[in-house]
């Protein structure tokens, strides 16, 4: 059987529209997480009350384990977009994260804004951290998400040609900057129960790294994620991002 995630079919997946753009669209349809311009990516079905947790920018040893006992006591799977670099440093984390259920993701080597790189750094990114990622959990990655949400049609072809599933974001507010986890929850609620209304799924980012600090403090992006799992754990089904697909 085929995989649906080798054919690029997954139930969250927009549409793909034309070229020809002037400059703003260009910026809008590179950065926009909702614009599928640029080509379709996974971002959330028509399922309402399906949550995914996703978290990028990690493996960060300060918080991720962090969060990884708060996942743990509500028994919920999360998917983590981690960067390859950071990765080499702290094999036992990953290794922890993958055998605890969780689905890792390529966020790119560096975090490099791939919409402005050439298509071999692209290709180089994207491959070495497929290949570091696999050495260390064993098994072969499928889930891509740009860093920045930054993108152009090449990117996702070179990312479909490694195996690897685009995916975006419905549910993001700044929580790398916001010191208040009541603020961030807060923020985030409102925008999956905007999206429940539209008889849509979540696809919810927080961070648990930071691409600049490889410690970053993300005490409340950490604590806004278990605020949020205690919002809606009794009402909700929260999923790893490859459930649609
Ligand atoms: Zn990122």
């Amino acid at each position: 059987m085929i995989s649906p995630l080798a054919t690029g079919i997954c139930v969250g997946l927009g549409a793909v529209a034309g070229a020809g753009l002037a400059a703003g669209a260009f910026t809008y349809a590179s950065l926009w997480p909702g614009s599928r311009i640029f080509g379709a990516a996974l971002t959330a079905p028509a399922r309402p009350g399906e949550l995914a947790l996703t978290f990028d920018d990690g493996p960060n040893p300060a918080w991720t384990p962090r969060l990884l006992d708060i996942l743990v006591q509500y028994e919920v799977r999360a998917t983590f977009f981690l960067l390859g670099s950071r990765t080499i440093a702290q094999l036992e984390l990953v290794r922890r994260i993958a055998a605890a259920g969780h689905k890792i993701g390529n966020h790119s080597w560096s975090h490099l804004n791939l919409s402005r790189a050439r298509e071999g750094q692209v290709r180089e990114e994207l491959e070495r951290t497929n290949d570091t990622l696999q050495q260390i959990i064993g098994t072969q990655v499928k889930l891509f998400r740009p860093p920045f949400g930054a993108r152009r049609p090449a990117v996702f072809r070179i990312a479909r040609e490694l195996g690897l599933e685009p995916v975006l974001w419905n549910a993001m507010t700044s929580d790398w900057s916001e010191p208040s986890a009541e603020r961030i929850a807060k923020k985030l609620t409102k925008k999956i129960d905007s999206l429940e209304r539209r008889g849509r799924a979540a696809n919810i980012v927080l961070h648990d790294g930071g691409h600049r600090d490889a410690a970053a403090n993300r005490e409340p992006s950490v604590t806004a994620a278990g605020l949020l799992l205690a919002h809606y754990a009794m009402s909700h089904r929260f999923v790893t991002v490859d459930a649609w697909c």
